[in-house]
């Protein structure tokens, strides 16, 4: 199949501003979101292609590139990274689109469209949990199995709450979700829409309750859910299991699972963003003669060489040694370095022996540092 403009998949002209932008991919987005449209394969396709149209023109510099030379511009040979955008690629950045946006998602899965003009249907409510990984775990990425106690769907009434697997239109709403009443406000009898207290909104009764769940559709049990982690998450990030939070009520769109990484502390390493950095403590000798010294990496012990005359304070980088780069969406792109900061240790604890070797050390003519040696070492150290 042939790409299609990204314009066109957003039914936006190409003079569209950043709101409008955001604001048609909503509506595609809403359109043609997976629990909508369950096992269609077809709605899938353009979930994804509006994902990525949108992934182009709300990035002022992408969009730029793209206006000036199509998908040609998008780089590498049938052009675009988001081409391999995953579904949890998309319902990551979800967030963003929906966020200020004066609506709950909720309201869009409810059939009617907004909650004044129909029954509604409920969406169940997202749930945060934790997972702890090791730098080991984070440098490859990993699945874990969560365990989750929340709501989820009676299996005695398939969640629909009745035990016949009969509903009735509610008869003090007929079906709508909504009441009008009449209240007295400060200016007189008013108008007022609300909810229908016997359906609680929904335009359906149940009179044959399901005895599992008590009409709910849904009971409280543990579920164990696998998660993906991709190699390269950072504690603080929030990772979205689509449709893996609480079950709604009768029949409803489940929520979401959020899941807040948090990284445990390594033993060998501190982690800056990407990077590794290790604290290696060399003794006078090795650093003075050079030598092999074992370091741990992520991926196992490895032996590097000490040149002769090695002074504390330098760094050394082993290239590609640190932790997978990812951008905002997940993706991938390099990886960091292990960074190796030398000191040298100066021992504090003498025997008469040893005491004896330094001193004679003292009077040898290469010991003590001249005033080119000192410029050097604090150059080096501190720069200046
Ligand atoms: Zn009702
Ligand atoms: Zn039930």
């Amino acid at each position: 199949m042939d790409k299609r403009d990204y314009y066109e998949v957003l039914e936006v002209p190409k003079t569209a501003t950043a709101e409008e932008i955001k604001k048609a991919y909503r509506k595609k987005a809403i359109q043609y979101h997976p629990d909508k449209n369950p096992g269609d394969k077809e709605a899938e396709e353009k979930f994804k292609e509006a994902a990525e149209a949108y992934e182009v023109l709300s990035d002022p510099q992408k969009r730029a590139r793209y206006d000036q030379y199509g998908f040609a511009g998008m780089g590498g040979a049938g052009g675009f990274s988001g081409g391999g955008m995953s579904m949890e690629d998309i319902f990551s950045h979800f967030g963003d689109i929906f966020e200020g946006a004066g609506f709950d998602l909720g309201d869009f899965f409810g059939g009617g469209g907004g909650r004044s003009r129909g029954p509604r249907v409920r969406r169940g409510s997202d749930m945060r949990v934790k997972v702890h990984l090791t730098l080991e775990e984070i440098a490859t990425g990993c699945e874990k199995k969560i365990k989750v106690r929340k709501l989820v769907q009676c299996k005695d009434c398939n969640g629909s709450g009745s035990a016949d697997g009969r509903t009735e239109t509610c008869p003090t709403c007929k079906g709508s979700g909504r009441v009008i009443r009449q209240q007295r406000g400060i200016f007189g009898m008013m108008q007022v829409q609300s909810e229908c207290d016997t359906c609680g909104g929904e335009g359906t009764i149940i009179k044959n309750k399901c005895p599992k769940c008590g009409g709910q559709g849904v009971i409280r049990d543990e579920e164990i859910i696998p998660i993906t982690i991709p190699a390269g998450v950072a504690g603080g990030m929030q990772l979205t299991v689509p449709g893996k939070g609480n079950a709604a009520p009768r029949g409803g769109v489940p929520g979401d699972l959020l899941v807040l990484i948090e990284e445990e502390e390594h033993k060998d390493f501190v982690r800056q963003e990407s990077d590794l950095i290790y604290n290696l403590l060399l003794d006078m000798p090795t650093a003075v003669l050079g030598g092999q010294v074992q370091i741990p990496t992520l991926t196992g012990d490895v032996k590097i060489t000490i040149t002769p005359g090695t002074q504390p304070g330098k760094v050394l980088r082993m290239r590609g040694k640190g932790l997978p780069r990812i951008d905002q969406y997940g993706r991938n792109y390099g990886v960091g370095d292990l960074l190796i900061n030398v000191g040298v240790y100066i021992p504090e604890k003498l025997n008469k022996d040893e005491r004896k070797l330094i001193e004679q050390l003292q009077s040898s003519p290469n010991i003590v540092p001249g005033a080119a040696d000192k410029k050097n070492f604090f150059r080096n150290l501190f720069g200046i």
